[in-house]
C-alpha cells in the first residue's frame, strides 16, 4: 500500500515522509494514516502525481500566444482539460491531457508549429511530492532574536542589556502621541452619541510595560450617560416629550436604548455600528460578547492598531493604575517585567493573539512578575494591603465591592530596602519560580504571600462557586478582585512548561554565559536566555520514564475536597496522594486487566496506606518512601539548597495520618513501595478503533471518560487479540511531589520482564490514558478510601 511506503522505521519509533511526523509506536502509526492530514496529502499528491503524467511541458513560445491558443493547437492529439502559463514572460506553458494517450501522441510528433513558432514539447519533469513546511512560530522567534543579537552582545553587563531591552521595545514618544490621538478622536466620536460618556485607556498602553505592537485596550465608562439618559427622560416625561434641558437631541442613539437596563452585548452591538460608521480608518470591527468581559474588537488601519473597547471593565482602568503606581514606586520593574515578558514570548510561554487561550497573558505573568518582588528578601514592592495602609482618605477606592485603595502616587510609599541589581533579580525570578508549587497554592498579591489551596477547598464550597476563584494549575487572584484567578485560563501544559523553561532558566543563570560577556563575541546573558523554545522536546531517557499526575482540586469531588481543607496547607498532599494510589491501582487492575503484585515484604501503595491507618500493618513505611522520594526526584530538580522534603512542611505531607510524626529514624531501609505490574495483552493497539465500535450507537465520550466503558474496550482486546509473547512486568513505583514544586503523583516506570519488546508502546498509551482515567475516577468517587 502506497500509505506504507511513506512510514520508515526510525531508532526512535517511526517516520512518516508525507507529512514530516515522528510516530513513537505502531498504533499511533495506524491512527495517523487514517487521520485526516495524512489521507489529504496523500490525495494530493495522487492528483499531481495524475496531472504530470497527463501533462507536457512546451517552449519556444511567446508573449503574444494565449492560453487558448495553446488548447487549440494540442487539441488535435486529444481532449485538454488544462493549460498552465507563467503569468509574466509568456515562455513556457504546461498542457494537460484529458488521457495518456494524447501524451504519446503528442510525444511521437516530431515538430510541432504553431502561428509561425516553433514549438519545443518535453514529458513534463516528475517531481518528488514534499510537504513544504511553513516557517513555524520558533523560526520567526529565532529571526527576530538575531536581529536583536548583535546589539545584545556588545553590551558590558546583562544589567545593561535589560536596560536595552527596554529601549529597544518600549513604545515611542510618537507611538505614545498617535495613541492619544486616537482616544481623542473616539471620545469625541463617542460623546456624540453617548453624552458624558469617556474613554479611558488602560492596559500596557499606559501602565508603562507596553511594546511597539501592543494593543490599545479602552473603557467606555457609560456610568454619567445612564444619568444624562435618566434625567433627560424623567424631564421629558414631565415637558410631554421633547428635548432634554440641555437642548441635546433624545432623538440620538439613545433613544434606541435603555442604558440602565441593556445587555452588555446590546450596547456593544452599538459602539460596533458607531465605530464602523464614524471612526475613519477602523476595520474588521467585531463584537466577542461569549468574553469573560464582552468586547469590540477593531483593527485601525492607519495606525496598524488592534483596539478593544470594553464597557464594564473599570477594575482594570484601576489595575492599570496600580501597576503604573509599581513602577514609579520602584525602576527595577520596567526591566525586569520587559525582559521576563520577552523572554516569555520567545519560550511561547505567554500571548494568546486572539484574547483566550491556554497561555499566560502579560497581565498575569506582570503580576507573577510583581508577586515575586514582594517575596524577595527584603521586599523590592510592598504588599497590596501595605499600600492601602500607605494611602490616605481621598485615595480610598471601592470598585464592584472591592478595595482598591493604594496611594496615588510613589512618593508615598517608601523606597525598597532592598538593593539586588538586575541580572541577580532575573536569577532570582527563575529561581523562585522553578521551585514553586503552583498546584497546591495560591498567589496573593494583597497579602504578599502564596496562600495554600486548601484554604479555597472548603466543605461544600465548590471552588467554582461564584464568589470564589476557578482553581487551575496556576493560581495568581487578582490584587482587587479576590474572586478572579486571573491565570484561570492556563492548561497544564502551560504550567509545565512555565516551569520547566523556569528551571532551564535558572539553570542557565548559573553559568558564566549568563553573567559574563564572551571576550570571543560569542552570544551570551541574555542572548542564550532568549532562544527560542525547540520544536520536540528532548525524549526521555529509558531509565528515567515517569507519569505525572497532576493534582487538579477543581475537579475533586467535594467531599474530598473537604478533607483536604481540613487536613490543611501541608498535610492535604498525603491525603491526595493515597486516593491518586487507589485510582492507579484501579486502572491498572480493573481497568486494564493487569495482574498487580507486590514483593514479598515490601508494602505499597493505597492498600498499605489504609492498612497503616488501620494499625495493622508496617505503618508508614509505604508512605514515607514515596514521601522521601520527593528529595530524590528533586535532585534532578534546579536548586541547591533550595529543596525541602514534604515533612517539613507545617503539618507536612509525609506526617501519617494520625498526626504521628513518620519513624524515619529507625526505620531500615526497605525497598521502596511500588507494584509490579503483569500485562498479557496489548491492551493499547487498536484501542480507539474498538472503543469506537463498542459507543458507535450510543453518546461518544472522550477517551478514558468512562471506567464501565474502558473496562470493556480491555475485554474486547484481550478476547481478539493473541497474548503478548511473554507477559511484560513492569515496576510501578509512585511518588508524591510538592511543597518546592508543583503538586503532582509521579509514578516512575521500569520494564521488568519485556519478551515481546513492547514496554515503550505501553509506557506511551499509560502516559496519556493513565492521568485521564485517574482523575475520572476521583471525580466520579465520593471518596475512595474515606478515613
Ligand atoms: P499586552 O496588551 O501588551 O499583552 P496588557 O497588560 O495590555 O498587555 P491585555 O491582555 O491587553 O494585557 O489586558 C489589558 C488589561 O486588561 C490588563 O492590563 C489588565 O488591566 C486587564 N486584564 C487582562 N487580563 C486580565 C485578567 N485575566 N484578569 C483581570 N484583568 C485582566
Ligand atoms: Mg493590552
Amino acid at each position: 500500500m502506497e500509505a506504507d511506503s511513506d512510514i520508515k522505521t526510525t531508532p526512535r519509533g517511526f517516520h512518516c515522509g508525507l507529512c514530516n511526523v515522528n510516530l513513537p509506536n505502531q498504533s499511533s502509526v495506524d491512527q495517523h494514516v487514517k487521520g485526516r492530514k495524512h489521507r489529504t496529502l496523500h490525495a494530493v499528491r495522487s492528483t499531481r502525481k495524475t496531472q504530470e503524467r497527463h501533462s507536457v511541458f512546451v517552449s519556444g513560445i511567446t508573449p503574444l500566444v494565449s492560453q487558448s491558443d495553446v488548447a487549440q493547437y494540442f487539441t488535435q492529439f486529444g481532449p485538454v482539460s488544462d493549460v498552465v502559463m507563467d503569468k509574466d514572460k509568456g515562455v513556457y506553458a504546461i498542457v494537460q491531457f484529458a488521457e495518456t494517450d494524447s501524451l504519446q501522441a503528442t510525444l511521437s510528433r516530431v515538430e510541432h508549429q504553431l502561428g509561425g513558432l516553433k514549438l519545443r514539447v518535453k514529458p513534463r519533469e516528475q517531481k518528488d511530492f514534499k510537504l513544504i513546511p511553513k516557517k513555524n512560530a520558533s523560526q520567526n522567534l529565532q529571526q527576530a532574536l538575531e536581529r536583536l543579537k548583535p546589539q545584545l552582545c556588545q553590551l558590558v553587563s546583562v544589567n545593561a542589556q535589560m536596560q536595552y531591552v527596554v529601549e529597544r521595545f518600549q513604545l515611542g514618544d510618537n507611538e505614545k502621541k498617535a495613541r492619544g490621538l486616537l482616544v481623542q478622536l473616539l471620545q469625541e466620536v463617542f460623546v456624540e452619541f453617548f453624552p458624558d460618556s469617556q474613554i479611558q485607556p488602560f492596559g500596557s498602553s499606559v501602565n508603562t510595560l507596553g511594546v511597539h505592537s501592543c494593543d490599545l485596550d479602552l473603557f467606555l465608562d457609560l456610568d454619567n450617560t445612564k444619568v444624562f439618559q435618566a434625567r433627560a427622560k424623567s424631564t421629558a416625561e414631565q415637558a410631554g416629550e421633547g428635548t432634554s434641558d440641555d437642548g441635546r437631541s433624545e432623538d440620538s442613539i439613545l433613544s434606541d436604548i435603555d442604558l440602565s437596563t441593556a445587555s452588555p452585548a446590546e450596547v456593544l452591538d452599538l459602539v460596533a455600528a458607531i465605530l464602523r460608521r464614524c471612526v475613519p480608518s477602523a476595520h474588521k470591527v467585531t463584537v466577542v460578547s461569549g468574553a469573560r468581559l464582552p468586547v469590540v474588537k477593531f483593527h485601525h488601519q492607519q495606525l496598524n492598531l488592534q483596539g478593544d473597547i470594553t464597557i464594564n471593565n473599570r477594575l482594570a482602568v484601576r489595575n492599570t493604575r496600580f501597576l503604573q503606581l509599581c513602577s514609579g514606586m520602584e525602576e527595577r520593574l520596567r526591566p525586569l517585567a520587559y525582559t521576563i515578558r520577552y523572554w516569555a514570548k520567545q519560550k511561547q510561554l505567554a500571548g494568546n493573539p486572539s484574547g483566550a487561550g491556554p497561555l499566560l497573558n502579560n497581565y498575569a505573568l506582570t503580576l507573577l512578575i510583581v508577586f515575586f518582588l514582594q517575596s524577595c528578601e527584603p521586599p523590592v514592592l510592598p504588599t497590596v494591603d501595605r499600600l492601602k495602609d500607605l494611602a490616605c482618605e481621598e485615595e480610598e477606592c471601592v470598585i464592584d465591592g472591592w478595595d482598591c485603595t493604594f496611594p496615588s502616587q510613589p512618593i508615598a510609599v517608601p523606597p525598597s530596602a532592598n538593593t539586588q541589581d538586575l541580572s541577580s533579580l532575573l536569577f532570582g525570578f527563575f529561581t523562585f519560580y522553578a521551585t514553586f508549587d503552583f498546584a497546591g497554592s495560591v498567589v496573593s498579591l494583597r497579602q504578599g504571600r502564596a496562600l495554600p489551596i486548601t484554604d479555597f477547598l472548603g466543605q461544600g464550597e465548590k471552588p467554582t462557586k461564584p464568589h470564589g476563584p476557578k482553581l487551575g494549575p496556576v493560581n495568581v487572584l487578582d490584587p482587587f478582585d479576590l474572586s478572579h484567578n486571573v491565570a484561570g485560563n492556563l492548561s497544564e501544559r502551560s504550567q509545565r512548561s512555565f516551569q520547566k523553561e523556569c528551571q532551564e532558566a535558572h539553570k542557565y543563570c548559573r553559568s558564566l554565559q549568563y553573567q559574563r560577556k564572551s571576550a570571543k563575541g560569542k552570544s551570551w546573558g541574555l542572548v542564550r536566555l532568549f532562544t527560542p523554545r525547540g520544536e520536540a522536546p528532548p525524549p526521555s531517557r529509558p531509565e528515567q520514564l515517569t507519569i505525572s499526575i497532576p493534582f487538579k482540586p477543581a475537579s475533586l469531588p467535594e467531599a474530598l475536597r473537604g478533607r483536604l481543607h481540613e487536613a490543611g496547607g501541608g498535610g492535604f498532599r498525603l491525603p491526595w496522594f493515597r486516593e491518586v494510589c487507589a485510582a492507579v491501582e484501579a486502572v491498572l487492575g480493573g481497568v486494564l486487566g493487569c495482574r498487580l503484585a507486590r514483593p514479598a515484604g515490601a508494602a505499597f501503595g493505597a492498600e498499605s496506606l489504609a492498612d497503616a491507618e488501620a494499625g495493622t500493618a508496617s505503618p508508614d513505611a509505604s508512605l514515607n518512601d514515596s514521601c522521601d522520594s520527593v528529595g530524590s526526584l528533586n535532585e534532578g530538580g534546579a536548586v541547591a539548597g533550595a529543596k525541602r522534603p514534604l515533612d517539613d512542611d507545617d503539618g507536612g505531607a509525609a506526617e501519617s495520618p494520625r498526626g504521628k510524626r513518620p519513624r524515619l529514624a529507625r526505620r531500615a531501609k526497605p525497598e521502596p513501595a511500588h507494584w509490579v505490574c503483569v500485562q498479557r495483552h496489548a491492551v493499547w493497539a487498536g484501542r480507539r478503533r474498538v472503543r469506537r465500535e463498542l459507543v458507535k450507537d450510543t453518546d461518544s465520550r472522550p477517551e478514558g471518560s468512562c471506567t464501565e466503558l474502558e473496562t470493556e474496550v480491555t475485554a474486547r482486546i484481550a478476547e481478539k487479540e493473541p497474548e503478548l509473547r511473554g507477559p511484560l512486568e513492569v515496576k510501578v513505583q509512585p511518588q508524591v511531589i510538592g511543597g518546592t514544586e508543583s503538586t503532582k503523583a509521579v509514578l516512575r516506570l521500569e520494564p521488568v520482564s519485556d519478551a515481546a519488546g513492547v514496554f515503550h508502546d505501553f509506557f506511551h498509551f499509560l502516559e496519556a490514558f493513565l492521568p485521564k482515567m485517574v482523575e475520572t475516577l476521583l471525580e466520579n468517587k465520593a471518596s475512595a478510601s474515606a478515613v
